[in-house]
């Protein structure tokens, strides 16, 4: 049986339209799953008993798990389980502006970065939408709390699951159903360029994040595998159409390494690459991981770094970290959890 929570508004309006009722049902539906927040499909009270009965039989309100909560300043980490016993994993963050969760789109990933704790384990499967929908509805109840804002920045590739995580944004945006606002929405790729593109015609005015993390083509290669596939300058090329196309402005995100990619021509060649672009470059100092070879680049390094993308006129900012001792880099408490059994 399907998730009712995999439905967008409309998808619920044709399934009321082909079972012969009024497809404003769909609107009341939604109400009861998304303002009000029911946990049974007995409690959508204005709702006849006949098609209560009828949505009892053609759909399931199922929930996640939680398996494990941990905390630090500002941030929590969860992990949740699936009907089919895979794991999770979301994290909230506290910030000056709001609170903002971080999702994941799939378990496990297949885009092989070398520097990232969730490509180890590979991919199992695509989240469903109701998945990735029912991460933020449970950690708003577990918490107490109302997200601000959304990122789409967990484990998995949300352009390998494109079709879910397209949903997922219907859902949250929509007036009638979460009701968060599209420039609360950040979604992060590795640069699957054809979906790149798609993306520009989305219509909707969501953030675009593209994990850079490196100048040029050589060691763009060593970090990230998808490079190969989608070389660098096809990426700026697919980005710089998505900028004339919706007129949004891009983040660039460099994680930075030591020695690796966080030298002062690293910085110059990036500058030059992303000249005259409506966009700003996002540095995340490394959560190192005791699998990964990979240093976090000192202070002083990362600096520099900073001052050069400046005096280059490139917009940047430099990200704050969080909750290293909760584990909440990127699939690391998944990926901790699998071993300890
Ligand atoms: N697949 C998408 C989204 C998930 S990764 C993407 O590649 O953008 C989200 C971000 O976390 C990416 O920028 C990724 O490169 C970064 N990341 C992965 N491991 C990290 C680590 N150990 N420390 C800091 N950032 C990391």
């Amino acid at each position: 049986m399907k998730s009712i929570y995999n439905y967008t508004l409309e998808e619920l309006e044709s399934y009321f339209l082909n079972i012969g009722e009024k497809k404003f049902k769909a609107t009341q539906v939604f109400e009861w799953l998304y303002r009000k927040r029911v946990q049974s499909f007995d409690e959508m009270s204005n709702i006849k008993k006949d098609v209560i009965d009828r949505l009892k039989e053609d759909f399931e309100l199922n929930t996640l798990e939680l398996l494990e909560h941990k905390s630090d300043i500002d941030v929590h980490k969860f992990l949740f389980r699936l009907t089919d016993n895979e794991k999770i994993e979301a994290v909230l963050m506290n910030h000056d502006y709001g609170n903002s969760i971080c999702v994941s789109t799939q378990v496990g990933c297949n885009m092989g970065c070398s520097f990232c704790e969730s490509g180890r384990l590979k991919k199992i499967r695509n989240l469903e939408t109701s998945e990735i929908v029912l991460q933020f509805l449970l950690v708003e109840k577990l918490l107490g709390i109302k997200i601000t804002h959304v990122v789409i920045m967990g484990i998995g590739e949300p352009f390998d699951n494109y079709d879910n995580v397209m949903n997922f944004i219907d859902i949250l945006n929509t007036g009638k159903g979460i009701d968060l606002g599209a420039r609360h929405i950040t979604l992060s790729t590795c640069g699957i360029v054809p979906k790149i593109k798609e993306f520009a015609e989305f219509g909707k005015q969501v953030n675009l994040a593209i994990s850079l993390h490196a100048p040029n083509n050589t060691l763009r290669n060593k970090l990230m595998n998808i490079n190969k596939a989608y070389p660098i300058e096809q990426v700026i090329d697919a980005i710089k159409e998505y900028i004339n196309k919706t007129n949004r402005r891009v983040t660039f995100e460099y994680i930075l390494l030591k020695g690796v990619n966080d030298t002062k021509e690293c910085a110059l060649e990036l500058s030059k690459l992303l000249k005259g672009m409506n966009c700003y470059v996002n540095l995340i100092p490394y959560n190192e991981t005791s699998h990964i070879e990979y240093k976090k680049s000192s202070q002083e390094d990362i600096m520099n770094f900073y001052d050069i993308l400046k005096k280059n006129n490139i917009g940047v900012t430099i990200r704050r970290e969080f909750g290293s001792k909760v584990n909440a880099a990127c699939g690391q408490l998944r990926s901790k959890y699998e071993e300890v059994k």
